[in-house]
């Protein structure tokens, strides 16, 4: 038999490292303390306020991977999940913003650009410049390579011709990594990834939506009429986009899944301090079994989800491929997300309803998870594929 502690015996997969549980505690720390109690006010304006945006920079949050070597904090990917579920038991649109500049953006770059790319835009992605990732388009959601978008060459540069709607970040971001197609026969092999600079000839950010739930994250439409992107811009290689998105997609899911975890805790959090408080019939809520199972049920959902979404990402740590895994914490962690949080707000009752208690807010912040980074059908259909592969 091993022996406790014996170096061969893995570690728990929730066991923090001293590392994490510090880097965890000072997220907490920011999002109780400067994040809440701006959240009410945030969902209502349906904005983000600039001064917590600089604030996510300054503590290092927008740039968690990104190497010291560019002005990023060298953490891990682990932790960039870490931060996500922190902020979202907090406030899922801040998760969100902070998901899409490490998860999505900069691990493109830092997978696909060159060195002297990084050089460009990893210190400006760490410091100041918020950072959009662009691949749908009214016509192509869950079916994104038959994106429209079309990059035609024009000397050294490439002319960008079309619309991206949906994109998170977009009303504050400065850098946007852009799918577009340089040859529509070829289908998704024609799919490009480009840097585009808010400010560059031809760009611009349209409708901001109005939206259900995260409202405080922007989600706008992005309008690219002749714009004249250098070729020194494209990140991989021409016709390697779908690679590109493929891959960061894979990896942003498990992302999403911590953010619907983080919410699940949240939702959780404020059920149970409720339930202690809440009398009827002479005694709290938490009294009663009826509410006590519920609370359990509620526990549960939530540590399996934080298994699906910590394997994943420990996996990707470790240089694992995570597509099934991914797919599998985003669809089981935003399916519990809802259910916790719909299940908050009944045990609220009637005040539970009204958006003078938190829990409205994360019921309704729950929906998106099913919908973005690919809807929980497009996550069965990965799943299932994976199990059927060998028919093919
Ligand atoms: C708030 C928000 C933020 C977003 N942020 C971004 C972003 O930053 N960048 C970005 O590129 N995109 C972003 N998106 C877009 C998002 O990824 C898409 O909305 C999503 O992929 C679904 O595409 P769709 O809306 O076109 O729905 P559709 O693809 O039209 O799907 C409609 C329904 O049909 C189902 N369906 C479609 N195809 C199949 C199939 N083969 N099998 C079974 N069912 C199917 C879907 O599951 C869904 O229920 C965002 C969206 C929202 C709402």
């Amino acid at each position: 038999m091993l022996a406790a502690g014996n170096s061969a015996v893995a570690p728990p997969l929730t066991k923090l490292s001293e590392e994490e549980q510090m880097f965890q505690a000072s997220v907490r720390r920011f999002a109780r303390e400067r994040l809440a109690p701006h959240v009410r006010e945030m969902d209502q304006a349906g904005a983000f306020r600039s001064d917590l945006i600089r604030e996510l920079f300054e503590g290092g949050l927008m740039s968690i991977e990104i190497p010291e070597e560019f002005e990023g904090q060298g953490g891990s990917f682990f932790q960039s999940i870490l931060a996500i579920e922190e902020l979202a038991k907090v406030d899922p649109s801040a998760a969100v913003i902070v998901d899409v500049q490490n998860t999505l953006f900069n691990n493109a770059i830092l997978r696909w650009a060159t060195a002297e790319q990084k050089r460009r835009w990893l210190p400006r992605a760490a410091k100041s410049s918020v950072a959009s990732y662009a691949l749908s388009e009214a016509a192509s959601g869950s079916d994104a390579f038959a994106l429209a978008t079309r990059a035609a060459e024009s000397g050294d540069d490439y002319l960008l011709n079309g619309r991206k709607l949906w994109i998170t970040n977009a009303a504050e971001a400065e850098l946007f990594l852009i799918f577009a197609t340089v040859n529509p026969d070829a289908g998704y092999k024609g799919i490009t990834a480009f840097l585009v600079e808010r400010d560059f000839p031809g760009f611009r950010v349209g409708k901001k939506e109005d939206k259900l739930g995260i409202r405080a994250s922007s989600t706008c439409e992005l309008i690219l009429d002749d714009c004249r992107v250098p070729k020194s811009n494209v990140i991989g290689e021409p016709g390697k986009g779908y690679k590109i998105a493929i891959e960061t997609l894979n990896e942003g899911r498990v992302g999403i899944g911590a953010q619907m975890l983080g919410l699940a805790e949240g939702a959780l959090a404020h059920a149970l301090e409720y339930s202690k408080q809440r009398k009827q019939f002479g005694k709290a809520i938490a009294e009663f079994q009826g509410v006590q199972f519920d609370l359990a049920e509620m526990a549960v959902d939530i540590e399996a989800a934080r298994l699906l979404v910590y394997n994943a990402a420990r996996l990707r740590d470790a240089g694992q491929p995570v597509l099934t895994e991914g797919a599998m914490a985003k669809y089981f962690a935003s399916q519990i997300a809802e259910r916790v949080a719909s299940r908050a707000v009944e045990i609220f009752g009637g005040v539970g309803f009204t958006k003078d208690y938190p829990v409205e807010k994360l019921y309704r912040d729950a929906k998106i998870g099913r919908i973005y980074e690919g809807t929980s059908n497009m996550q069965r259909v990965t799943i299932a594929r994976q199990l059927l592969g060998s028919l093919k």
